[in-house]
């Protein structure tokens, strides 16, 4: 599979679509979903063209892979989730449901969660 350049995250990335950084540096985006799903709902994106959480893992420099996971832990942080917690998750193509081929994770939280799966 190759990287789409015209997904939405890849738009956003170059500013032809808006969004409002919670983090903005060399490597990492995070901004809130469009659409969230709970009160706190922050996507973080690597600025690298990767399509998934695996193709990220396999591929990025131990430089960007550092930046990413110290903005998922200022998010995590800056949103005050530690105490009550929050969930975190990465879908991956078809059976993962994941509609944006840029990897990002999902940071939830800010109300109880309920069960890990609903496969609606
Ligand atoms: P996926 O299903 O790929 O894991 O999640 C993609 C997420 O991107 C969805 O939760 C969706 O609401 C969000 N999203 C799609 N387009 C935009 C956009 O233009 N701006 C923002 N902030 N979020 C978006």
């Amino acid at each position: 599979m190759t990287y789409d350049n015209n997904n939405i995250f890849a738009k956003i990335l170059r500013g032809e679509i808006p969004c409002d950084p919670l983090i903005d540096n060399d490597h990492v985006l995070a901004f809130r979903d469009i659409t969230p799903q709970a009160p706190v709902h922050v996507l973080v994106i690597p600025k690298g063209s990767y399509i998934s959480i695996e193709d990220f893992s396999a591929k990025a420099t131990s430089e960007e892979i550092t930046a990413f996971h110290r903005a998922v832990a200022q998010i995590i942080q800056d949103e005050n989730l530690s105490a009550m917690g929050f969930r975190v998750i990465a879908n991956a193509g078809a059976h993962g449901g994941q509609e944006v081929p840029h990897y990002h994770l999902h940071i939830l939280g800010g109300e109880p969660l309920g069960s890990m799966l609903a496969k609606t």
